[in-house]
């Protein structure tokens, strides 16, 4: 790490150097171009240069000649100004002749590299109207050695017009100009040797190109981010890049290297224009770049308004001449730079890094964008530098941004890993780098871990009452105070690379990996000091609540080597450590039993539904006033394929929860009736019958009429059939359930209420619901004399279902002596071992034909029934 964070280093130094070894090189490229420019500074030429304005712009030549209005000043300090006039410039050139005087290598290419002796007076201007040139001679007429054509064969003429100065051999030389331009205003005029002038030529050739380049690799990188990212921010940015082009086209004149005079023709009359869209373009990405657009900022919505008058006074300005459109966009453009150089200082204030190097992107542009105007508007005097600062900015700038857009790249995907990894709502670390860390230490083969489930306790309660803010403020206290207790305990794992411990499950508690390097002791210790913690914190509003936490722990074994199962079975540990002492305690595999198995317990219960693989037992019920039998418990059974008997009080849970059981229900009815009708037929005994149903089936929508069809269907009718439903079920509070009832009692069916005493039905409960019938569980009937407070609760409950007019059924009679007690409180049924076991149809039948006069015969001692003493009264 701290190597990599070394040699990041090295290499950002290496980049520095480099880029600032190109741009010393780069300034010295220019200021030698510049150097080139033959001035009174450079060379061994005196220069004498006089200007004269014609703001008629129709004095011929004889009046200019006569004309001594003509003011000194030099080639370059001529007040051009925004207006529609002619420049007369007279320039004179003095230059020693005398070969061992020349010096400067100037001088020296002039006379020895053409021998012609010639100077180029060059024209930095493409959008000149006028550009001539006379010779003027003391002894002839002035003769015109140069005009600008409109269009000119020659490419660069067009660019940079210039005129070839043919020097005497008398030292000095005397020229008449004539300029008169549209566009901006300022002419740099320039001499160079034609030599010199050639190099000039092509390193601005060179430079366009770069230009060119990088502002079409910057194009393709945007449009190829648009198409892989799909923002409309790398639009705005490709419009930018293409004004930028198409303007800097036109003020260089290098667009005639690339389009036809047609195209040329079009940008230099659409120029203001295009400034127009290159501010715009700018402002937009600006406001996009910087996401404004996302946080509805007001900012936003006022830029965007400027923006909509801004387009709207470049379209105006289409119906306006060049000059007045130049005025009004200057004018307008320092608005534009204020309110860009706001929004972007107004988003440095976050700690956006992209928004830096945006913020450092802009310093060349605004200083090229203000210098341009300046030398354009002859307000700042001419160099390569200057005359060329908007095109270099846009270079700079174009570079700069190609890193703030890497770098908001690199942020986008950090925030999409951000939300991966952290809670959107409490900023929590999520369970995600749990996982990741699990399986991290999975992969390296380390066993020695366990995962801590901490659980704040009765949360799940609290919850009720509070909202979610409060709830987030909870876990982020808590989260706080834990992470402080974890700082420095080597043995609780980072779990990120920020250092994190902790992290937040959706059931509302935290999860923690740690090193078993602790003993038992210790463990006790540090989870005592964790439940500390907790309680310290343990504050809702300013209520401070008695309460720590349930802290469950699962030691990492090769039988649930997955991260997800070993949270899982912290947090299973966690819910158990409510019934414990200490409230924290280890998962045993024991523990597993009602969660992740019971989805594969769901998917073979689906399984036998389909293929119908369960049997359904039966278990007598004896009318303890005759003795005889009077009907039957019909008990489902399932032989699972692997696990072989699995118990109903299992897969009846788990076929309710996965929504099983209306399926499952309708198997059981359907079965019992036809058996109970093949019963009839081979006994010829006419018994009750006594299915048990769930409590969910009763808020099935076509529970009646299934049920229905199911009994017109069969032999039996509705006044045989008792169904049992569970106390615990609580649909005393469920009118649909009620409703249920009600109609299953219309059919004729009977009701009866199952594991009366173990449930949650209050005594007012059972006087309002419809039942007809009421059994007492086992639980106070067993042994009902071994233990006092059970048999003054079985008789009480007898009691008041009598009472009531109920019919009572006693189920787990186990002895004569639970019989007897029973009939003595007056229950009116008994079912139980002491009888028989739940037993198959079959069995139960043979059992049927072994009862003599439907009694309980002798001969069944010992098989079924535990010899029991039967008392005719
Ligand atoms: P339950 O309805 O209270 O059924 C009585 C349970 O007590 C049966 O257990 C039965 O075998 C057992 N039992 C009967 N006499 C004695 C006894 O003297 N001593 C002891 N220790 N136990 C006795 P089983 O068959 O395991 O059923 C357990 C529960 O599963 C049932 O309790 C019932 O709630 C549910 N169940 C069984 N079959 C079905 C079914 O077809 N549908 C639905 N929804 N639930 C069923
Ligand atoms: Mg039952
Ligand atoms: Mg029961």
């Amino acid at each position: 790490m701290i190597f990599s964070e070394f040699s990041k280093r090295i290499s950002t130094a290496l980049i520095a150097i480099i880029l600032l070894a190109i741009v010393v090189s780069f300034a010295g490229l220019v200021h030698n171009i510049d150097q080139k420019n033959i001035n009174e500074l450079n060379s061994d030429f005196t220069i004498n240069s006089s200007y004269y304005i014609d703001k008629t712009n129709n004095t011929d030549l004889n009046n200019i000649l006569s004309n001594t209005d003509f003011i000194a000043s030099k080639l370059n300090n001529i007040p051009y100004a925004l207006a529609q006039q002619s420049y007369w410039i007279k320039l004179f050139l003095h230059y020693p002749i005398d070969k061992t005087s020349i010096t400067t290598s100037a001088q020296k290419s002039f006379i020895q590299g053409s021998g012609n002796k010639q100077l180029i007076l060059m024209a930095e201007h493409s959008m000149l109207d006028t550009f001539i040139v006379y010779q003027l001679n003391a002894l002839t007429a002035p003769e015109k050695i140069y005009q600008k054509r409109a269009k000119s064969k020659e490419l660069s003429q067009n660019i940079y017009p210039y005129a070839r100065l043919q020097l005497n051999q008398f030292g000095h030389s005397e020229y008449l100009i004539k300029v008169k331009n549209s566009g901006p205003p300022n002419i740099p005029l320039l001499l160079f040797t034609p030599q010199d002038f050639e190099q000039r030529v092509l390193l601005s050739q060179l430079i366009y190109g770069a230009f060119i380049g990088i502002l079409l690799i910057m194009a393709i990188y945007n449009l190829v981010l648009f198409f892989a990212d799909k923002d409309k921010v790398y639009l705005l940015y490709i419009g930018y890049l293409l004004s930028a082009f198409a303007l800097l086209s036109s003020l260089t004149g290098y667009g005639y290297f690339l389009f036809s005079d047609q195209v040329m023709q079009l940008l230099n009359k659409y120029i203001i224009f295009t400034h127009f869209l290159l501010i715009i373009f700018l402002l937009l990405f600006t406001l996009y770049f910087l996401r404004y657009d996302r946080l509805k900022h007001w900012a936003y919505k006022y830029s965007l308004i400027f923006t909509i008058v801004i387009s709207s006074l470049g379209l105006y300005s289409l119906s306006l001449d060049e000059l007045t459109q130049a005025k009004l966009f200057f004018s307008l453009q320092p608005l534009f730079y204020i309110v860009v150089l706001f929004l972007i200082l107004n988003r440095l204030k976050r700690d956006f890094l992209w928004a830096r190097f945006y913020f450092l992107s802009w310093l060349p542009l605004l200083a090229g964008a203000i210098i341009q105007p300046l030398v354009l508007l002859n307000q700042l005097e001419y160099s390569f530098l200057t005359g060329n600062a908007f095109l270099f900015a846009i270079m700079i700038e174009v570079t700069f941004m190609a890193f703030a857009l890497a770098e908001r790249i690199r942020r986008n995907e950090q925030e999409k890993l951000t939300m991966v990894a952290y809670h959107q709502s409490n900023h929590l670390p999520r369970q995600t780098n749990l996982d990741h860390k699990i399986s991290q230490l999975i992969a390296e083969g380390k066993q020695n871990f366990t995962v801590i489930v901490i659980k704040p306790e009765q949360f799940h309660r609290i919850e009720l009452y509070i909202n979610e803010q409060i709830c987030i403020q909870f876990f982020q206290k808590v989260y706080l105070k834990l992470s402080s207790l974890f700082r420095f305990n080597d043995a609780v794992l980072n779990i990120t690379e920020q250092f994190e411990k902790l992290c937040y499950l959706e059931n509302s508690s935290l999860a923690i990996v740690i090193d078993n390097s602790l003993n038992e002791q210790d463990i006790a210790l540090f989870i005592n000091s964790i439940q500390q913690a907790v309680r310290d914190v343990f504050y809702i509003k300013d209520l401070k609540l008695p309460l720590s936490a349930y802290v469950g722990l699962a030691k990492f074994s090769a039988h649930d080597s997955s991260s997800t199962s070993m949270i899982n079975n912290a947090s299973i540990a966690a819910n158990k450590a409510e019934l414990t002492q200490n409230k924290w305690t280890y998962f045993t595999q024991k523990d597993n039993q009602s969660s992740p198995s019971s989805i594969q317990l769901a998917i073979d219960l689906q399984q036998a539904i389909t293929t119908q693989g369960f049997e359904l037992f039966h278990q007598p019920q004896i009318d303890l006033k005759t003795n005889k039998v009077c009907g039957s418990e019909c008990l489902i059974r399932w032989h699972h394929p692997t696990l072989g008997h699995v118990s109903p009080d299992i897969f009846i849970p788990v076929a309710e929860d996965f929504g099983l059981i209306p399926s499952l229900t309708l198997w059981v009815v359907e079965t019992a009736l036809s058996q109970q009708a093949a019963l009839t037929q081979n006994t010829g005994l006419n018994h009750m019958v006594s299915i048990n149903i769930s409590g969910k089936d009763l808020i099935q929508a076509n529970f009646i009429d299934d049920i229905t069809k199911i009994i017109n269907r069969s032999d039996i009718k509705a006044e045989k059939i008792i169904f049992e439903l569970t106390e615990s079920v609580s649909f005393a509070q469920n009118n649909i359930a009620i409703e249920t009832i009600e109609s299953l009692i219309k059919l004729g069916i009977t009701i009866s209420l199952d594991d009366f005493g173990t449930g949650y039905a209050s005594m007012s409960q059972i006087n309002q619901l419809p039942f007809q019938e009421l059994k007492i569980d086992r639980e106070f009937v067993e042994n009902v004399c071994s233990n006092n407070k059970r048999k003054v609760i079985a008789e009480a409950a007898v009691k008041m279902a009598k009472g009531l007019g109920l019919e009572v059924v006693a189920e787990g009679i186990n002895s004569s002596l639970d019989e007897e007690t029973l009939r003595c409180f007056g229950c009116d049924i008994g079912q139980g071992y002491y009888y028989a076991k739940p037993m198959s149809y079959e069995r139960y039948l043979s059992w049927l034909n072994h009862l003599s006069n439907g009694q309980i015969p002798a001969s069944l001692e010992g098989e079924y029934i535990p010899a029991p003493l039967k008392d005719a009264n």
